[in-house]
């Protein structure tokens, strides 16, 4: 069976996109820590980050250092933490998350709690800005 981020990417179910090329995605993680919380895949799906073919892995990194760079231009922080867990979807996906201090980065926190809108806005402004 395909992964729920699979399916995001064939359009089977909707995500607030923010950034897309032939292999890889970021979309706003649907539970974010802070707003801007954003999560970069490969569009070819694998559970294990480190079982991904090493140019794809260093491209992902590459791809995921843009959207990085897209985020802190618009959402106020003081840089761009990224971290992988991967526990409950199994497609390899890392997390970018724009951080003040080291707790802006506790995923057993509360999450935001968001309105499509709000989504839309956040997803539109750092799609904007991807370059
Ligand atoms: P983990 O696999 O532990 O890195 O966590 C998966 C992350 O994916 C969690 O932060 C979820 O909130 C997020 N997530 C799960 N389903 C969706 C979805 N349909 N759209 C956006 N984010 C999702």
């Amino acid at each position: 069976m395909s992964s729920i981020f699979t399916k995001i990417v064939q359009g089977d179910i909707p995500a607030y996109k923010v950034a897309e090329d032939d292999r890889f995605l970021a979309f706003l993680d649907i539970n974010p820590l802070v707003k801007g919380h954003t999560l970069v895949i490969p569009k070819q799906e694998t559970d294990y980050l480190f079982d991904l073919d090493d140019n794809l892995l260093g491209d992902l990194m590459v791809f995921a250092k843009k959207v990085g760079k897209a985020i802190e231009s618009v959402i106020p922080c003081e840089r761009i933490g990224m971290t992988v867990i991967g526990l409950e979807v199994p497609h390899a996906h890392i997390h970018l998350i724009p951080i003040y201090s080291i707790y802006d980065m506790d995923f057993k926190k509360d999450k935001l709690k968001l309105t499509s809108s709000e989504f839309q806005a956040v997803a539109d402004e750092i799609q904007s800005a991807f370059q």
